[in-house]
C-alpha cells in the first residue's frame, strides 16, 4: 500500500504518514483476519498492552498509540523484521492456490453477493445481534479460507444492537454506545480520483445519500453502507443508527437501503454477481433492484427481468415461526416502493404486493418478505434437516395443492468458522495433531488425527482450558460487581469464585421464549441439589440478553439472578451480563458441558454448541437443529427424543426432569469417575470423538463448500444461460409462465384407467390441454412416500389426437392402485418446479 494511498483510507487523516514501516501495520490491522489467525496479537500487545487488552482492536492501538511510541518500535529492526514476515505470510496466503481453486477453476462463477442484516465478525465491528450475524460472518471468514468469490453486503448501524448491564436487581439495562466509524477496522470506498463513493436512493419525497465502506476479511471483502450522511434530513440520518430497533418504517426503510442500495453499490464497484445469497427474508428487495437493473441492461419487462434474475438468487430461511417473517400493510409497501414498482420496476402496486401475498389478489393480506424471497430465488435452503423439514411446512401455504414433501426447501445444516472460535490451547493441540493448513481443504484426515490422541493429552488441554475459564469468570464478574455497585466483600469474593477442577457447565444465549432459557430453574431444589454436592460438585456459568423491548424475556434474566442471590449460589452460578462474541468466545473455550434447551422443533439449527467443539466441550441438548443430525451416545448426550408431544403433555416438565437425570446419572458420575493417573476415562472418550468427528462435520468450511458445489455453481450457470442474448431463454420463460396462467383453468383431464399387469399397473390419460402446448408440462403418474416406499413420479408418455391428448406408461411395483395419481405439472425450460411455477392439476 502506498504512501498516498493510505492517506486517502483515513477518515480523519490524524495519523502521521512519514513514519518508515507504517504502512505495513495499518495493512494488517485493516484485515480483520485477526479475528481469527492470531500470529499479529504480539505486535499490537507490543504497541500498547492495556489498550489492546481492553479493545482487542488493532486498528485503534494502531491510531492511538504516541508518534514516539510507533517511531521507537519500528527502529527496532527485530520488531520490523516480525512485520515483515506478517506481510509476507499474508501476502503469501493471498496468492495460495485454495480449495476453489483447486477444485473449480473453470466454473463461471466469479462473485456470489451475500446480503445479511447482520455480521458478526469481531467485538471491534458490533453490527450483529446474535446467530444470524453468526451465520453470516463466519460463512464469510471460511469463503475467504476457501477462497471461494464471496463479498458480503450489509449496513453499517451507528449504535447497532443495544450493550447490556445489570442492576443489583436483575434488571437488564440497555446501553448504546456509538460505533465511531474512524475507530473500526474499516475505510470508506473511494473512487479512482479520491471523492468518498456515495449512493443516492429514493425515500417518499426526497433522496437519501448513503455513505459506503469496505471491510477487509482475508480473501473476502464485506460492503457497507449507512445513510448517516451529513447530507441528510435529520431523520433519513438515524435510519441505520439500530439494529432491528423500533418500527415497522425504520424496517423498510433499512430494508430498501440494504436490498435496493445495495445492489446499486455493487454495480457502482464494477461488480456483477452471478449469485446473489439472500440471508433471511430482511434483504429479499435486493431480487426487485437485481431485476430493475437487469430491465434497463437487457431492455426487458420486468417478468422477464426476474425469470432472467431469480435463477441466481438464493434464499436461506432461518426462522421456525411464520410470525417471525417481516410483514408490511399495503399502505406501507404503497408509501415506500410505490413508486418505485411504478417507474423502476413498470409495474403496479398490486402485482408487487402479490409477489409477497400467499394469494396474489388477497388485499387483507400483508406483504410477506419471506415469500417475496420465495418467489424470487431460483432456490431456498433451510439451515439443518429439521429445519428444512419445518420450512416445508411454513412455506406450505404459497404451494396449494402440492405435497408438502415437494414443497422446494433444501438445507443446507450450519456450520461455524473454527478458527475463529478455538482457544489458543485448542489451536496448538490441533496444529500439532493436523498441521497449520487444516482449515483450508476438505477436512478428510481430522478425524482420524485427532483419534489418536492419547487420554493424558486431550484430559490436561480440558484442565487447562476450565482453568482459563475460571480466571477469566472471575475477573469479569469483579468487574461486574463493581459497576453494579456490589458491596467490597462481595467483590473481593468474586476473585474466589468457582473451582478450577470442578465440572463446567455453560449456557449463553438470547432469552427468547423459545429457547427456554429457565428450563434448568423448572425444579431450584433439584438444581441446587446437583449443584452443591460436596464431593462431586458442579459451577454453571450464564449469560444472555433479551430483546430491549421484551418484558418477559427481561424477567427471565431476573429469575436467574434473584435465584442465585437467593440461595446464596455465587460459587456454583454465576450471570455474566453482555453476552457478545466476545463472552462466547471465552466461555466455549472453556465449558467441559454446553446445555441447549430449545422448545422443540423451534431451533433452527443454533450454532453456539459448534464452538464447543474444537475445544473439546461437549454438548447436552434437546435434539433439535443441528443436534438432531448430530448427535449419537458417543458424542454427547440428548434430551428427550426428538419427537413433539400433543399439548397435554407438559413438554417443560417431561424436559426439565429429563435434563436433571442426565445430569445426576450420567454427565456428573462420567465426569468425576478417575482412573488411576486421575483421568475421567468415559469422558474423553467421548470428548475425542466428539472432536474428530463433529468438527469437521460443523464447520463452515463444511457448510460454505456446500453452499458452492449445491448451489452457487449450478446457479450460477443457470443464471448466465438464461441472461445470455439479451435475457433470451428467459424471455421465453415468462412468455409459458403467462400462457400457462391464462389457461390452466380449462386443462382438464377427460379420463384416467388404470389396469394391472404382470408386476404392476398400466395407465392411462386423456388430457384436454385448451391451447396448451403439451410440450410445456409433464403428464405423470404420482404416488407419495408411504410406509418406507419412495415417492414416485414417473412421467407419461403421450399421443396427440383431434380433441386430446393420450398418454401412458406402465409402472412395476406391489403398491396398491389406490396409491397412485396421475397430475399435470409445468415443465419447459429447465426451471424449478414447483418454484418457479406452482401450478398442478391433479386427476382428483
Ligand atoms: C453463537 C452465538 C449466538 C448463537 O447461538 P445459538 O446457539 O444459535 O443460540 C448468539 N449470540 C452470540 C454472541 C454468539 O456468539
Amino acid at each position: 500500500m502506498s504512501q498516498k494511498r493510505f492517506f486517502q483510507d483515513q477518515l480523519y487523516g490524524f495519523l502521521p504518514t512519514d513514519i518508515d514501516g507504517l504502512d505495513m501495520l495499518i495493512e494488517l490491522a485493516l484485515d480483520i483476519r485477526w479475528s481469527w489467525n492470531h500470529a499479529a496479537d504480539k505486535i499490537w500487545k507490543h504497541l500498547d498492552p492495556a489498550l489492546w487488552e481492553l479493545t482487542h482492536n488493532p486498528w485503534i492501538v494502531l491510531q492511538t498509540v504516541s508518534r514516539n511510541q510507533l517511531e521507537r518500535q519500528l527502529a527496532d529492526p527485530a520488531f520490523k523484521r516480525r512485520i515483515r514476515e506478517l506481510i509476507a505470510e499474508r501476502e503469501q496466503e493471498a496468492i495460495a492456490t485454495t480449495w476453489f481453486q483447486q477444485n473449480h477453476t473453470h466454473a463461471p462463477l466469479t462473485c456470489v453477493a451475500y446480503f445479511s442484516m447482520e455480521f458478526m465478525l469481531t467485538e471491534a465491528l458490533t453490527i450483529y445481534s446474535g446467530g444470524l450475524g453468526n451465520v453470516a460472518g463466519d460463512q464469510l471468514k471460511s469463503a475467504s479460507d476457501l477462497g471461494v468469490p464471496v463479498v458480503g453486503v450489509g449496513l453499517l448501524y451507528q449504535q447497532g444492537y443495544f450493550r447490556q448491564g445489570l442492576d443489583q436487581n436483575g434488571d437488564q439495562l440497555a446501553m448504546f454506545p456509538y460505533n465511531e466509524p474512524g475507530q473500526l477496522p474499516l475505510t470508506p470506498l473511494r473512487l479512482p480520483d479520491g471523492e468518498w463513493l456515495r449512493l443516492k436512493i429514493d425515500l417518499p419525497g426526497y433522496p437519501v445519500w448513503l455513505r459506503t465502506w469496505q471491510v477487509q476479511v482475508g480473501r473476502a471483502r464485506l460492503y457497507l453502507l449507512d445513510s448517516n450522511d451529513a447530507a441528510n434530513l435529520p431523520v433519513h440520518r438515524g435510519i441505520t443508527s439500530e439494529l432491528y430497533g423500533d418500527g415497522i418504517d425504520t424496517r423498510i426503510k433499512q430494508e430498501i437501503i440494504l436490498g435496493i442500495g445495495g445492489w446499486k453499490l455493487l454495480r457502482a464497484l464494477g461488480l456483477k454477481p452471478e449469485v446473489c445469497h439472500i440471508n433471511e427474508g430482511h434483504t429479499a428487495l435486493v431480487i426487485l433492484e437485481r431485476a430493475s437493473d437487469y430491465m434497463k441492461e437487457a431492455g426487458v419487462s420486468f417478468e422477464e427481468a426476474l425469470a432472467v434474475t431469480r435463477a441466481g438468487n438464493h434464499f436461506t430461511t432461518h426462522t421456525t415461526l411464520s410470525s417471525s417473517f417481516d410483514r408490511f400493510n399495503a399502505a406501507t409497501i404503497e408509501q415506500f416502493l410505490g413508486s418505485y414498482a411504478r417507474h423502476d420496476l413498470g409495474i403496479s402496486l398490486n402485482r408487487l404486493m402479490g409477489l409477497g401475498r400467499e394469494t396474489a389478489g388477497n388485499e387483507n393480506e400483508p406483504f410477506n418478505m419471506g415469500y417475496l424471497a420465495f418467489r424470487g430465488c431460483g432456490a431456498v435452503n433451510g439451515v439443518s434437516r429439521l429445519h428444512g423439514e419445518v420450512s416445508r411446512r411454513l412455506f406450505e401455504p404459497i404451494f396449494p395443492r402440492w405435497p408438502t414433501p415437494e414443497v422446494p426447501v433444501g438445507s443446507v445444516t450450519n456450520g461455524v468458522h473454527m478458527p475463529a472460535w478455538d482457544s489458543e490451547l485448542a489451536d496448538n493441540l490441533w496444529t500439532k495433531t493436523c498441521g497449520k493448513e487444516r482449515w483450508k481443504g476438505t477436512l478428510d484426515t481430522l478425524e482420524q488425527d485427532i483419534c489418536c490422541l492419547s487420554d493424558e493429552a486431550l484430559w490436561q488441554f480440558r484442565n487447562q482450558s476450565r482453568d482459563k475459564l475460571v480466571s477469566f469468570i472471575r475477573e469479569r464478574w469483579e468487574r461486574q460487581l463493581n459497576i453494579s455497585g456490589y458491596p467490597t466483600e462481595m467483590v473481593e469474593m468474586a476473585k474466589r469464585v468457582f473451582n478450577p477442577k470442578v465440572l463446567t457447565l455453560g449456557f449463553a444465549r438470547r432469552f427468547v421464549p423459545y429457547k427456554r432459557t429457565n428450563l434448568l430453574l423448572h425444579n431450584p431444589q433439584r438444581l441446587i441439589h446437583l449443584l452443591t454436592n460436596e464431593q462431586r460438585p458442579v459451577q454453571l456459568v450464564v449469560a444472555g440478553k433479551a430483546p430491549p423491548r421484551d418484558p418477559a424475556g427481561k424477567s427471565l434474566i431476573r429469575q436467574w439472578i434473584q435465584f442465585i442471590q437467593q440461595y446464596h449460589l455465587y460459587d456454583h452460578v454465576i450471570f455474566l451480563s453482555d453476552h457478545d462474541i466476545f463472552l462466547t468466545e471465552q466461555l466455549v473455550r472453556g465449558v467441559d458441558v454446553w446445555i441447549n434447551t430449545p422448545r422443540y422443533p423451534m431451533e433452527a439449527s443454533g450454532t453456539s454448541g459448534m464452538k464447543v467443539l474444537v475445544n473439546g466441550g461437549i454438548n447436552l441438548s434437546v435434539l433439535d437443529g443441528w443436534w438432531a443430525e448430530a448427535y449419537s451416545p458417543e458424542v454427547g448426550w440428548a434430551i428427550g427424543d426428538g419427537k413433539q408431544y400433543g399439548d397435554d403433555v407438559d413438554q417443560d416438565a417431561t424436559d426439565a426432569n429429563a435434563l436433571y437425570n442426565l445430569l445426576e446419572h450420567e454427565v456428573i458420575p462420567e465426569f468425576y469417575e478417575r482412573n488411576a493417573a486421575d483421568i475421567p476415562e468415559r469422558w474423553v472418550k467421548k470428548m475425542r470423538r466428539s472432536m474428530a468427528t463433529l468438527t469437521p462435520r460443523f464447520s463452515s468450511n463444511r457448510t460454505v463448500r456446500e453452499y458452492t458445489e449445491k448451489y452457487y455453481l449450478p446457479m450460477a450457470e443457470r443464471y448466465l444461460q438464461r441472461a445470455a442474448n439479451r435475457g433470451e431463454q428467459g424471455i421465453r420463460i415468462a412468455n409459458v409462465q403467462a400462457e400457462l396462467n391464462n389457461r390452466w383453468y380449462g386443462l382438464s383431464f377427460i379420463d384416467v384407467k388404470a389396469t394391472a399387469i404382470a408386476n404392476g399397473y398400466l395407465f392411462h390419460a386423456s388430457v384436454f390441454f385448451n391451447g396448451i402446448d403439451p410440450e410445456k408440462v409433464c403428464v405423470e403418474v404420482f404416488a407419495n412416500e408411504e410406509r418406507g416406499e419412495e415417492p414416485v413420479r414417473v412421467k407419461m408418455t403421450g399421443q396427440p389426437h383431434e380433441q386430446y391428448h393420450e398418454f401412458s406408461v406402465e409402472i412395476t411395483t406391489k403398491r396398491a392402485v389406490s396409491d397412485y395419481t396421475v397430475r399435470i405439472v409445468p415443465a419447459y425450460e429447465n426451471i424449478s418446479v414447483p418454484l418457479e411455477n406452482n401450478l398442478i392439476l391433479w386427476q382428483r
